[in-house]
């Protein structure tokens, strides 16, 4: 069965008769419908409820949940994850009116109309599910409706739901301006979210699979990677709108928005730009991104220019944290300071390496084919063992040297190892400064060192990107000619 009969109302009453705002009385409802749907209209400020009778029709066929700011129908039994969607908007509304720098009072009125189809074919049958919506594999959202084919996960029901409830309050905030992928992007990277005792969190890195059932991002990801489909920022941000029903472009996309979201130095821009985009209707960004919309989609997208001068350091940070990927992956943490490098003075000069960090710069300049000898000393806290069971000790720190512990290895090195990596400042040609952290120097306690080209010398102890915040401590590494 696809569709569930109305017992006790008809349509417009019955919808009534889950508002809120108006309430529906059986007695009045039984008499009075005509006039019910015409209050209907008003409260709802829905411009279809009175002008297609056939849509009611349909839709008082289905189940239906409702919330302050959405109303959801469906051919689907009733669960509690299913009624309990129309809180989980009601959630969301201010929080992307934050991040979308819309007025609460304004966001308040925002409405949305969302179908869950388990029988997609029925829904094409009663008018639903309009001919003229292109093909789409999981969700589509036009003006202030969308669709969703039933998922196999309540997650990534949920998170389609975000997906396309985003897309509709963008549209509505401004007649869903933005490039390809950053509109994908910023739906993605807002629609990845926690939803934990009734609590939501939008726009959330998840911490493990087990958190987010069938959303797959990082998977594809790795595997586009490991097939030799790496995309590089910029191919991200001109990735053409014909590529979006491949799930693949969608995780580009989120994973570009997370990394510049969370980024220090990269999510200031990307807030400012939004902000101009969104507000600012003769601003340049806004006119870009309308014209970029209207079909030019390979032109530049205006984002870009706000990095200019920092953009080859973007796409060095960008893909380390694709290569890198993984659950919980602390972006933050792994922010490089791309520091202006001095020469190695003649008698060696000395360096700190913090534990919790990424790649760090000594601020030394080295030489392609010199000799240097580098040594290192200290002991930090590299991970934690988990609590014992019983509760009667708490989490072990691990503690480790520059050598690093061998009982666990990240990237083929053991936990805590020193690594050496050498970064071009001034690429000296084209081409040629292939980046150098993705196969680096294992260094450890000591090691020889004999650059390959010049540059400055960074380093790292070696630890999942995703474990670097439980880390404390420091190493000193000795630099020397020798
Ligand atoms: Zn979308």
């Amino acid at each position: 069965m696809h569709a569930i009969q109305n017992q006790h109302c008809d349509p417009a009453c019955n919808r009534l008769e889950d508002r809120e705002l108006v309430g529906c009385p059986r007695a009045f409802a039984k008499t009075s419908c005509g006039r019910a749907m015409i209050v209907l209209a008003l409260a709802w400020g829905g411009h279809d409820a009175l002008a297609d009778p056939s849509r009611e029709a349909a839709e008082s066929q289905l189940r239906r949940f409702a919330g302050q700011h959405i109303v959801l129908f469906t051919d689907l039994p009733a669960t509690a994850s299913l009624e309990e969607l129309p809180r989980v908007v009601d959630q969301a509304v201010p929080q992307w009116a934050a991040y979308f720098g819309v007025p609460p009072a304004k966001a308040a009125k925002w409405r949305l109309t969302g179908y869950i189809m388990r029988d997609r074919a029925w829904f094409s049958q009663v008018g639903l599910l309009p001919a003229d919506l292109p093909p789409f594999p999981e969700g589509y959202q036009r003006d202030d409706r969308f669709w969703l084919v039933e998922q196999p996960s309540e997650y990534y029901r949920r998170h389609l739901l975000l997906h396309e409830a985003t897309h509709g309050f963008a549209d509505w905030v401004r007649l869903g301006v933005g490039s390809p992928w950053f509109r994908e992007g910023t739906a993605e990277f807002l629609a990845t979210h926690r939803w934990h005792q009734q609590r939501l969190t939008l726009g959330f890195f998840p911490r493990q699979r087990e958190e987010v059932p069938e959303w797959g991002r990082i998977k594809l990801i790795r595997d586009a990677i490991a097939a030799g489909r790496r995309r590089g920022a910029r191919e991200v941000m001109l990735t053409d709108l014909k590529a979006y029903p491949s799930t693949e472009v969608y995780a580009w996309s989120w994973g570009l928005s997370m990394f510049l979201e969370r980024h220090p130095r990269y999510r200031e821009p990307l807030r400012q730009w939004r902000s101009e985009a969104f507000s600012d209707s003769t601003s340049k960004s806004h006119a870009l991104i309308k014209g970029n919309l209207k079909g030019d989609s390979h032109a530049m997208d205006p984002l870009e220019t706000r990095y200019d001068g920092a953009f080859r350091e973007l796409e060095e940070e960008w893909r380390l944290f694709v290569d890198d990927l993984e659950y919980g992956y602390e972006i933050e943490n792994h922010a490089i300071e791309f520091v202006a490098s001095r020469p190695l003075p003649a008698g060696g000069a000395e360096a700190v390496v913090q534990a919790n960090r990424g790649w760090q710069s000594t601020g030394y300049r080295l030489a392609a084919g010199e000799r240097y000898r580098l040594t290192a000393k200290g002991r930090f806290q590299i991970a934690q063992s988990a609590a014992d069971d019983s509760g009667s000790t708490g989490p072990t720190p691990w503690w480790s040297e520059p050598q690093g512990v061998t009982i666990r290895y990240h990237r083929g090195q053991p936990l805590g190892m020193l690594l050496a990596a050498m970064w071009d400042e001034k690429p000296q040609a084209e081409g040629a400064d292939e980046p150098a952290w993705h196969a680096p120097q294992p260094i450890g306690a000591g090691a020889l060192l004999v650059p390959t080209r010049s540059g400055s010398l960074y380093l790292l102890l070696n630890d999942s990107p995703a474990e670097r915040s439980a880390n404390r401590g420091e190493v000193q590494v000795r630099i020397e000619p020798d």
